[in-house]
């Protein structure tokens, strides 16, 4: 068997993410791209805090992009730093790390700060950010705690800046879709969601090597900087497309942890667990997200139909089918969107709608504690 590193591991979520496919179908709810004028205002400056594998991923978005530029840098790699500098042509000036980056206060080439590293350093950094009174994007998860969540959102308004979480699919059209066929109850009132994402991300045959917990390539595993397992991760995919897919929010969680397969690896954060959500309307949702096994897919039954998609959640190219026929447009790049989608608001001085801003993603972290409680104590948690 292959060997199944880190790198893959995340690479799996990155599966034809770069492909920008000619918008050629979308649903007639979304102006397609090439049908706006272009925008040829002053961009947004971005600088990318911390510079692995998901930074590359946006830096590639950010070569499309309207209305933002990629103009800056924070990383703790000075050689990493220094090929980015040559690649992306950005200045000395414009060149940070973490302990220099306060000084990003002073600089006017810098608008907007995107934290791009492990979980549990998103607040710190996003509060610095927001200090130097820079806008702020934040990959999701937000942050590690809902206390975080809040502590960030408190941090950008008493500056005045905007927050943003990373959520790439509130931009894609498939589900932009699936929202409008859930909300808009065109099968009726949907009553059950079935939402799973998981990834194989060892090779079973190396369940006995010892693993470092301080190794930077395997902060995942680290409960400090990750906040948990595949539920904070991956799950968190789950959570929002049952979220937006309803329209309403989970009232009470249920749930269990996985089996665990390999000890060493797992020992700090969970391989897999399955959680149950209940909403208001009555509709229940039954999700999974493991670090063991492959899965990614999504089904919705309402009261005259259904909608699914497989693959759902990562990167695509989705597709799936609803009970009127195939369900499927062309690929986007999700991070470019994403960025122009965020930037174009924040550029016309509006702010961000709810579904983007901080106080989406403390919803999320609330409901991800909530789990957790209901995996540790075995009891129905309330929202
Ligand atoms: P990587 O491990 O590839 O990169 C993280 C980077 O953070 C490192 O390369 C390093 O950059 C910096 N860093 C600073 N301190 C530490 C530390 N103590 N340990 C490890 N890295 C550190 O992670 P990803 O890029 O995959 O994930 C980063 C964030 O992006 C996470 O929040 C993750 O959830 C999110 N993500 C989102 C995805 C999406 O589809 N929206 C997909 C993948 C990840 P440097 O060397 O420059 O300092």
């Amino acid at each position: 068997m292959d060997k199944i590193t880190r790198r893959s591991f995340v690479h799996k979520f990155g599966m034809g993410v770069g492909a920008t496919a000619v918008i050629s179908s979308l649903p007639s709810f979304i102006t397609a791209p090439a049908a706006q004028p272009k925008y040829t205002g002053k961009k947004l400056n971005i600088a990318l805090c911390g510079l692995g594998y998901y930074a590359e991923k946006i830096a590639e978005g950010l070569q499309s992009t309207q209305y933002c530029t990629l103009a800056g840098i924070v990383s703790g790699t000075p050689a990493k730093a220094k090929l980015w500098q040559e690649k992306y042509n950005i200045p000395d000036g414009n060149s940070y790390n973490y302990s220099n980056f306060d000084e990003i206060v002073n600089s006017k080439n810098i608008d907007m700060v995107y934290v791009v590293l492990p979980n549990g350093l998103h607040k710190e950094f996003v509060i610095r950010a927001a200090k130097a009174g820079k806008h702020v994007i934040t990959e999701k998860p937000m942050a590690t705690s809902p206390e975080d969540c809040r502590a960030m959102i408190k941090a950008c308004e008493d500056a005045g800046v905007q927050l943003a979480v990373g959520y790439r699919l509130h931009y894609e059209p498939t589900h932009l879709e699936i929202k409008r066929l859930g909300q808009d109850k065109v099968f009726g009132q949907v009553r059950f969601i079935e939402a799973s994402l998981g990834y194989q991300t060892y090779d079973v045959a190396a369940s006995a090597q010892d693993i470092n917990f301080n190794d930077p390539a395997e902060w995942r595993l680290n409960k400090k900087l990750s906040g948990g397992g595949p539920l904070i991760e991956l799950g968190i995919y789950c959570i929002q497309a049952c979220r937006y897919v309803l329209g309403e929010e989970p009232i009470a969680v249920t749930a269990q942890f996985g089996h665990i397969n390999n000890p060493k690896r797992f020992a700090q954060v969970e391989e897999s667990i399955s959680w149950q959500m209940e909403f208001a309307s009555g509709a229940v949702a039954n999700c999974n997200s493991s670090c063991s096994f492959n899965i990614d897919r999504f089904y919705a039954a309402a009261d005259n139909g259904s909608f699914e998609l497989s693959p759902a959640l990562s990167y695509g190219p989705f597709e799936g089918k609803t009970s009127n026929g195939i369900l499927k447009y062309p690929e986007i790049n999700q991070q470019q969107a994403q960025l122009d989608g965020i930037c174009s608001v924040i550029i016309n001085n509006k702010p961000l709608p709810n579904h983007i801003n901080g106080y989406e993603g403390l919803k999320d972290l609330s409901i991800i504690t909530a789990i957790y409680k209901a995996a540790k104590t075995g009891k129905r948690v309330t929202l």
